[in-house]
């Protein structure tokens, strides 16, 4: 079942009521990409975890989705790899 609380229209002025309903412009604005800001915590739906993001300006809404890591992914890895680039720059 898709529960999303984000209803996109023109014709209602931006509302924040997470975690019932969010009322967003159908579109983003300029002021969008530095005023996007995290409502609420993640959220699970099946295999994919998102959070939302509100533009504080506007009221553009957006779902940000996590992508999952795969789990057998070696740990360590990502250390190995951060010093090597430290050491590319040092
Ligand atoms: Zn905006």
């Amino acid at each position: 079942m898709n529960t999303t609380i984000v209803e996109y229209t023109d014709e209602k002025p931006p509302l924040n009521n997470y975690p019932s309903r969010i009322v967003s412009p159908t579109k983003g604005k300029a002021c969008c990409a530095r005023n996007m800001e995290q409502i609420g915590g993640v959220q699970g739906e099946e295999k994919r975890s998102y959070f939302y993001r509100r533009c504080r300006v506007c009221g553009y809404t957006v779902r940000h989705f996590i992508p999952t890591p795969p789990p057998d992914r070696p740990s360590g890895s990502w250390e190995d790899e951060t010093s090597r680039l430290l050491k590319m720059v040092a």
